[in-house]
């Protein structure tokens, strides 16, 4: 029995129609290269949120979350309407919606991905939702299709403007592989990515630092290369060729869309590089890529922190093969690709330099990389 079906028991008193989990990701490589129509690397963690959902015959949407300290209740379907609820609501809410699934339900969620550490709970607990009402009302999308509509419920009902990576990494991720995903051709790669096979294990470092400017410094650095495509005359930085790279910068303006510029045309080579590094089992160049990733990201595009900086600068120093941040950043969580025998001792060493420093205690975990959504009951 699973937790959310024992919960969905004790809040609605009957038994679920059934089970679906959809997991948390980290993303392996190209941050911010989303909403630019670039590449990215992400896959899925064991970490995932699962939903007990039950059909309603009365047309109305009720939910509890172990997570979330209040309970929905009463929302008719019919009224359904971009950003209402407020707060969580909107995530389950939202679902219907993008899936014109008219239909009420009762649904209980409980999870193991840290919310707000940008390995995307969002999504999972999205992305679990829609499967359930995609089976349960025989809708008949593909994974493919769900995506899509998984990420309207995200950026039109939330009104939260993320790329298409999350739903694509919840929903296609498979075990052993991260999945290279092109948002300008809509096409998917899966990429063999076995760390442990190869004696090495991914650390996450969850800073826990979740900073209230994030959403506004993120709509800044989409507007900052909003602005550098329009100076180059591209629809999107996608269009910037790394081989073109130094043409490009020498046309812009100012020097802070020079630095926005290059980070994400270098982080797409980066992220080509990192899937064939992967592909000849070339573990050494993989970390030089994810450690090149985060000084880019650091210094050109200024999205990373204090805290994160002294994370990845910890791992490296305890034998890290490669470390950045991973996520929007300004917070959240850095990841390291770091051998067995060295990760016990890297943890105790961020947490002691942590200390020091007088930052928030983190949160430290090692991942695998794992299947997508599914039915669990
Ligand atoms: P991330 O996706 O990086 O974890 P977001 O800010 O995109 O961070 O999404 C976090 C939000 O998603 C939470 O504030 C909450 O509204 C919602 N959420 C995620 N997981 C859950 C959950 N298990 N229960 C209730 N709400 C959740
Ligand atoms: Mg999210």
């Amino acid at each position: 029995m699973t937790k959310a079906a024992n919960l969905f028991r004790s809040i609605f008193g009957a038994e679920a129609d059934g089970v679906w989990a959809a997991p948390g990701r980290v993303n392996l490589i190209g941050e911010h290269t989303d909403y630019n129509d670039g590449l990215v690397l992400p896959f899925a963690l064991a970490q995932r949120t699962e939903v007990a959902i039950r059909l309603r015959t009365d047309g109305v949407i009720r939910m509890s979350s172990a997570l979330a300290p209040n309970n929905v209740v009463g929302i008719p379907v019919k009224e359904l309407a971009p950003g209402w609820p407020a707060g969580w609501g909107a995530y389950v809410a939202g679902v219907p919606w993008a899936l014109e699934g008219d239909v009420g339900f009762d649904a209980a969620i409980d999870s193991s991905v840290p919310v707000g550490a940008g390995l995307s709970s969002s999504a999972a607990l999205i992305c679990a939702v829609g499967l359930g009402i995609n089976d349960l009302l025989s809708l008949g999308y593909s994974r493919r299709e769900l995506a899509r509509r998984t990420r309207r419920t995200e950026n039109e009902y939330v009104g939260a403007p993320t790329g298409g990576m999350d739903q694509i990494a919840a929903l296609l991720c498979i075990e052993g592989h991260a999945l290279l995903y092109d948002v300008r051709e809509d096409t998917t790669e899966q990429v063999p990515f076995d760390p442990s096979d190869a004696g090495l294990k991914v650390l996450v470092v969850d800073t826990q630092v979740r900073h209230g400017h994030v959403d506004g410094e993120y709509a800044k650095r989409r507007a900052d290369c909003e602005q550098a495509a329009e100076q180059l005359g591209v629809p999107t930085l996608r269009d910037v060729a790394y081989s073109d790279l130094d043409a490009a910068l020498n046309h812009l303006d100012n020097e802070r869309l020079v630095k926005r510029v290059r980070h994400v045309v270098t982080e797409n080579q980066r992220v080509r590089d990192t899937a064939a590094a992967l592909a000849s089992d070339d573990w050494v160049g993989v970390g030089e890529l994810l450690t090149a990733a985060h000084a880019s990201i650091r210094d050109d595009f200024e999205a990373s922190c204090t805290e994160l900086d002294v994370a990845v600068a910890m791992l490296m120093e305890s034998g890290a093969l490669g470390a950045r941040m991973t996520g929007g950043g300004f917070g959240g969580a850095a990841i390291a690709l770091v051998p067995h025998a060295e990760a016990d001792e890297a943890a105790h060493t961020v947490r002691a330099v942590f200390a020091d420093n007088g930052f928030v205690p983190p949160t430290i975990f090692s991942v695998v990389p794992s299947a997508g959504a599914t039915r669990i009951k």
